[in-house]
């Protein structure tokens, strides 16, 4: 079931939630499942304790602008979160698509199909009568951040940094774009970036939950060239001016930003990189939502690499992701609490 409070889709932040069906391990537990979604609240019903050992149960109401419960598919929440945003992508606009949650809770379910059907839409954009004569070209990378350093996901993790020119503009120097004419080329190119992420020694979804994977559809406007002088695609990606962008972000497990007091060392300084993104990401957007001329990036290396998507025309989606069992209470509720401090 879908529902959006706010006639206006392409308001300038909009905080979607997901909650994800109960997964067979949980059923075999017999977990309950504790978050109920009536149109865009719900509510969580928190099981506890008296100091008698007598259970009760706390509730817990929050209201968002859009809540897709277990029966939603991918192609709903498409049309919920991302579809409205492309016609503006046109239109000079810098959007950013983020998927939040704990490890688990259905990011990656979620932002997968995402850029896929998005660059689907901007295709079929560039080919209609209005932008087929504007030389207007899509381009894709595909990055990551892990423990507050970058890696080309297209380019074997080639190590990358960031620069900014005098004119807000960040620029990560080496970052490989490829053009994509085509919805096929954008599969494989996506494939090819997830069997790149983070797989660390104790195995893909562990490690991959701390790190931010960064996937952007940029569309550029290209000056004539002859034939003759046609370089090869990194070239020819310079050559062009962006015109709009959109970035689909699957953050690091929030529950990992707790990580601070961990025994590994190398643990420690990850969680308190993704604990520190996190807060200044949801500083970013608070600030963007009061219309703030002082944006906060330098928080992190998260809200740096996204500076340029935080000002001018720019667009902002939060898609929380929620797993509905009783042993996720507590970070349901802190994913929930943070989707309400940005909304
Ligand atoms: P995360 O990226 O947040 O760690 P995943 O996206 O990997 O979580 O999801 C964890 C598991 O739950 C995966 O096996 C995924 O297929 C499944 N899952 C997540 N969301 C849904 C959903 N809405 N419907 C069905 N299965 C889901
Ligand atoms: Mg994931």
């Amino acid at each position: 079931e879908i529902s959006s409070t706010r006639e206006n889709n392409v308001a300038k932040i909009k905080v979607v939630v997901r909650k994800r069906p109960l997964n067979k391990k949980e059923i075999s537990r017999k977990e309950d499942d504790i978050v109920t979604v009536s149109e865009n609240a719900l509510t969580v019903h928190e099981p506890k304790l008296k100091v008698d050992l007598t259970a009760y149960v706390e509730k817990h109401e929050f209201c968002f602008d859009a809540v897709l419960d277990e029966h939603v598919n991918n192609d709903e929440v498409y049309h919920a979160t991302v579809e409205p945003i492309i016609p503006i992508i046109f239109q000079r606009t810098k959007a950013t698509c983020f998927a939040y949650g704990q490890t688990g809770s259905g990011k990656t379910f979620t932002m997968q199909p995402l850029p896929l059907r998005a660059a689907q839409d901007l295709v079929r954009f560039l080919h209609q009568p209005i932008y087929r004569n504007q030389r207007f070209k899509l381009w894709l990378s595909y990055f990551e951040i892990y423990g507050g350093k970058l890696f080309d996901l297209l380019s074997d993790r080639k190590k990358l940094c960031m620069r900014e020119d005098g004119r807000q503009q960040v620029c990560i120097v080496g970052l490989q774009e490829f053009e994509v004419s085509d919805v096929q080329v954008v599969k494989e190119y996506i494939e090819r970036g997830n069997s790149a992420r983070s797989t660390g020694s104790t195995g893909a979804n562990e490690e991959s939950s701390r790190s931010h994977a960064i996937l952007q559809l940029v569309i550029k406007k290209h000056p004539e060239i002859k034939e003759s002088k046609r370089n090869n695609d990194v070239n020819e990606s310079k050559a062009g001016k962006v015109v709009g962008k959109i970035s689909f972000i699957d953050l690091a497990g929030s529950e990992r930003g707790a990580d601070t007091t961990d025994n590994d060392r190398q643990t420690r300084i990850e969680g308190a990189e993704i604990n520190k993104s996190l807060l200044a990401l949801k500083e970013c957007i608070r600030a963007l939502d009061n219309d703030q001329i002082h944006i906060p990036f330098r928080g992190s290396k998260l809200t740096e690499v996204l500076r340029d998507s935080f000002v001018g025309n720019s667009r902002t989606v939060m898609i929380s992701c929620i797993s509905p069992n009783a042993g996720s209470c507590e970070h349901t509720l802190n994913t929930l609490r943070y989707a309400d401090r940005v909304k």
